[in-house]
């Protein structure tokens, strides 16, 4: 043959073979590795707290992407943003910075009243972060000859092999045999049982270099840790010099109607208004972890250090990363604070996500609600649901094909809502319609 083009441009890629006819199931377990089993829908566009799917079918979108897309779907100041960012740079390397990078870590710095000398560093998921943070928690324990770590049951920091290393869910990490040596998982919220841990000296794996914590376990279904809980935990890894490890992947970013749940524990501790200030300095961690929502769907995770002390734990050439915080990653992160500031989405999170709580404990099908701003879990009443073994999956399954909606189940009768922080009342009531219809439908 002597078409020129054969040699030249070969069709690897096999274009025109990949038009076929097979469903998007098939296409998807054909092709993609199946770690996420088939997913539930082909989803092609959104808008604010609505997803359309491939059939054109509309969804209140009340998951967001799993507590990520904090402004909804194609929120216009963050489309434009990034479109303009993207004419000018997307990415630089390490090698190089840029003013988005620099203006997310000076918001994050202020934005947690972090003091003077704290220092940011950027990746690209939650589990990264956590991976940043064990390092400097491992550099600690070089230091200090502090050999132990701590985590808590139904923890869960990522998947990564460090990440994985604290997170406490036997089938994520017995598949790959030994992890980070030196992990041990304390019962949750068990205060006696963390002020033995710090009583041990003379342990036989010495003394501890740090802890790290969920203020509320997210993927455990939105169980938040006591005040008192989190409050003994600084005070005693003060005491004994270790570290304190904030993952506040899920609960940051305005999540939980506060920028951090460790404000919203600080306003709980306080008896008046004026003591919040001083209670978020007295619980501010020595790190802390972030990444869901602080993109709205851009990825990026980042750790905060606090104080000069934190902030250089990991030292040059200890750590790095090609993609942390470029320019892309770094304005959505921007456009995220500053719209969450100008559109006051804190305080919308604290009013619709009680709206919510209010009207979900009031229905017979439900046992318990745990609401943090737009954190929610939702326990459903076992007995309404008769003998149906693990009803939250089948809700999430009725709810999303008969009443087209998009909620989560962590557990057999647990659900998760994590809707976008721009959700309205009139879109909570939607809901509220939609899933009461939805648990009738099932009992
Ligand atoms: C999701 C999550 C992670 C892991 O984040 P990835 O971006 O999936 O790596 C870690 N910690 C918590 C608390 C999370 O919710």
């Amino acid at each position: 043959m002597s078409d020129a083009s054969q040699g030249a441009f070969p069709d690897a890629i096999g274009l025109e073979a990949l038009d076929s006819a097979a469903s998007w199931q098939q296409r998807y377990q054909q092709s993609l590795m199946g770690v996420f089993g088939t997913p539930q829908e082909l989803l092609t566009h959104g808008s604010g707290c609505w997803v359309t799917d491939s059939t054109g079918r509309k969804l209140l979108d009340m998951l967001a992407g799993i507590a990520v897309n904090a402004l909804g779907h194609a929120h216009p100041a963050l489309v434009k943003g990034i479109s303009d960012q993207a004419r000018q740079l997307i990415h630089v390397s390490n090698l190089f910075t840029s003013v988005p990078q620099m203006r997310l870590a000076e918001m994050l710095i202020n934005a947690a009243e972090a003091p003077v000398g704290s220092r940011v560093f950027f990746a690209n998921s939650g589990s990264e972060a956590n991976e940043a943070a064990l390092k400097a928690v491992l550099r600690h324990r070089e230091h200090t000859g502090k050999q132990r770590i701590l985590a808590l049951e139904g923890g869960f920091h990522g998947r990564t092999l460090g990440a994985l290393s604290l997170t406490h869910k036997p089938a994520f990490r017995q598949p790959f045999g030994e992890l980070i040596p030196g992990v041990e998982f304390l019962p949750f919220d068990d205060l006696t049982a963390l002020e033995e841990a710090f009583a041990g000296t003379g342990h036989p794996t010495g003394d501890i270099a740090g802890i790290f914590l969920e203020p509320i376990q997210g993927e455990a279904g939105i169980r938040p840790l006591s005040p008192q809980y989190l409050r003994q935990a600084r005070q005693l890894t003060r005491q004994h010099g270790a570290l304190l490890v904030y993952d506040e992947v899920q609960t940051g970013i305005g999540r939980t109607g506060e920028w951090f749940r460790f404000h919203g524990v600080a306003r709980e501790l306080a008896s008046v208004d004026t003591e919040g200030a001083a209670l978020r300095a007295e619980l501010a961690p020595d790190l802390m972890t972030l990444a869901k929502g602080l993109g709205s769907g851009v990825p990026i995770g980042a750790l905060v250090a606090f104080g000069p002390q934190n902030g250089t734990l990991l030292g040059a050439g200890q750590h790095g990363s090609t993609f942390g915080g470029n320019p892309l990653a770094a304005l959505a992160g921007q456009i995220t604070l500053e719209t969450i500031q100008s559109e006051e989405l804190l305080t919308n999170a604290h009013r619709v996500g009680e709206q919510l709580a209010g009207q979900l404990r009031n229905l017979p099908e439900v046992a318990q609600v745990r609401q943090f701003g737009l954190h929610i879990g939702v326990d459903l009443a076992a007995a309404a649901f008769g003998h149906r073994q693990a009803p939250a999956k089948d809700l999430v399954t009725t709810a999303r094909e008969d009443h087209q909606l998009i909620i989560n189940a962590t557990g057999e009768y647990t659900l998760r809502l994590a809707p976008p922080l721009i959700l309205s009342a009139d879109e909570a009531q939607i809901f509220l319609t939609r899933f009461t219809a939805a648990l009738k439908e099932l009992v």
